[in-house]
């Protein structure tokens, strides 16, 4: 569709017909109505334009992920456009205006897996935005581009992580091939070749008790290294399911969805299962690794549920102590007995116990009174970006003194670069966790990994490479 109020550039640079046939879902128009003037760029190469795009993704391997710019000025635009085509992207739609772009969104055949947003617009600005996107569940990825001030990008940063939004960072203006090139790479979904699904398709009970049923139910494990050696200690299962429609499916789109519907205990003995067996392999390929498991307090309420894990740590042949259970209160427990006694007795039994998301709403001070725990892990809010923070470090250092006096094991979550990094090594934080070591990945991965990793000095600056 072709704009009936065209931005500046389009006057220089007008659009060309795509060719016939070539019309495809990714090239199809704008969904928008005809005063749109959103269109993915392949219909407005100029031929000298479009040579020249060639030559360059012949160089780099083009990348077929669609992306939505979205940004008032034109010329950020066009500039934002220059920079993507640079490193290889080319299934690009620009839109000047917010509700044309969610037009964009809504349409099957146009949703983008990725949007490039600016925060100040003027009919509708950049929380409104992402307020849209989490209405709508967006599962794609969203990275917010402004001038604006570090803290003012931070703190809708912040807002668009509790609407669950995937933000990989946050791009300052002037947008530079380089940002864009470590933002954009989203590795997590590759290593099996799945993609997640741009949309939350509702899944129902029925397709995850199948998905249990049939093995698509699999754990990713992403590392904790020691914050003074290097040394990789341990291995956080985080549960996938493997949908053969819908590609990979992160587990905040269904753990809930399984602690209605009476499978949470299902998914935690199958997670907690693959988690032992995996912890068998590499305990007899000579790695001294701890496993952690996160278990849902849903699952604390069944009285057999430490004969339960007893039962598959018996069967996996692994010591108990290896073996690390990672808590959040993820709603208010009515009757908080069961859990303690159980907890309790866990402890008992020399398992570990991890305070999962500390300092967040669900994990707090009363439970680190009434629960044994062994390890305080803090949640990623209080640690990605504390380096320039003193706010955040006074929090942070306030929670590791106090794990400290209670003798517990302190696990960082969020390390997302090398400045977080330092940061944190420069306390007496035990254990790091994040982006900036690993994303999660496959358990046949791990082996190879833990083989390559030679500690954080020989990685790259940039958070995703
Ligand atoms: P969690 O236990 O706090 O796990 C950490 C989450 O943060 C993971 O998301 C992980 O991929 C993500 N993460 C890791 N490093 C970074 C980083 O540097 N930056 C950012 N922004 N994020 C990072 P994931 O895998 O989507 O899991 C989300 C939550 O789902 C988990 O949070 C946990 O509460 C829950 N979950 C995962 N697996 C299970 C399970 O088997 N059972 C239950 N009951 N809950 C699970
Ligand atoms: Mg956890
Ligand atoms: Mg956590």
């Amino acid at each position: 569709m072709v704009s009936q109020n065209p931005g500046p550039w389009m006057v220089d640079n007008p659009p060309i017909q795509p060719e016939r046939g070539g019309e495809d879902a990714y090239n199809a128009p704008c969904a928008g109505e005809s005063e749109c003037n959103c269109y993915p760029l392949g219909m407005r190469h100029t031929s000298g334009d479009r040579e020249r795009v060639d030559l360059e993704t012949e160089r780099e391997a083009p990348v077929p992920m669609k992306i939505l710019l979205l940004d008032d000025e034109a010329f950020e635009l066009r500039l934002m456009e220059h920079q993507l085509r640079r490193v290889g992207f080319t299934e690009l739609t620009s839109c000047q205006d917010a509700s044309e772009a969610l037009a964009v969104i809504d349409d099957p055949r146009t949703t983008p897996d990725a949007i490039l947003c600016d925060l100040q617009m003027p009919q509708m600005d950049g929380v409104e935005f992402v307020r849209a996107l989490g209405d709508r569940h967006y599962a794609g990825v969203v990275v917010l581009v402004s001038g604006e001030d570090e803290r003012i990008l931070h703190s809708v940063e912040r807002l668009a992580k509790a609407y669950e939004l995937q933000i990989p960072g946050i791009i300052h203006k002037p947008v530079t091939k380089e940002a864009l090139q470590a933002l954009l790479d989203v590795p997590e979904a590759r290593p099996t070749g799945a993609t997640t699904s741009p949309f939350h398709r509702e899944h129902t009970a029925r397709q995850l008790q199948a998905a249990l049923a049939s093995g698509d139910i699999v754990n990713f494990y992403q590392p904790q290294v020691d914050l003074q050696s290097s040394r990789v200690v341990g291995m956080e299962a985080l549960v996938r399911w493997m949908d053969p429609e819908d590609g990979l499916i992160l587990p905040g789109q269904f753990i809930t969805l399984a602690e209605e519907h009476g499978l949470i205990d299902d998914l935690t003995r199958r997670v907690l299962a693959l988690a032992l067996d995996d912890l068998a392999i590499w305990r007899r390929a000579g790695l001294d690794l701890t496993v952690s498991v996160n278990v849902s307090m849903a699952s604390l309420s069944a009285l057999n549920f430490v004969d339960l894990v007893s039962a598959e740590i018996e069967r996996a042949q692994v010591p108990p102590a290896n073996l690390v259970l990672e808590v959040t209160e993820s709603r208010l427990m009515q009757d908080r007995r069961g859990p303690l006694d159980i907890l309790n007795r866990l402890r008992l039994r020399r398992i570990g116990l991890s305070i999962d998301d500390f300092g967040t709403g669900h994990s707090s001070l009363v439970q680190l009174r009434d629960i044994p725990f062994t390890e305080l892990k803090m949640d990623q809010s209080f640690v990605h970006g504390a380096h320039h923070d003193p706010s955040l470090q006074a929090m942070l250092e306030a929670n590791l003194r106090m794990a400290r006096e209670l003798s517990m094991t302190t696990v960082a979550e969020g390390i997302e670069d090398i400045a977080d990094w330092d940061y944190l090594a420069s306390t007496d934080c035990d254990l790091a966790q994040g982006y900036f070591v690993a994303r999660p990945m496959p358990a046949g991965d791990v082996m190879d990994w833990i083989a390559g990793w030679t500690g954080p000095r020989s990685k790259p600056v940039s958070p995703s490479l």
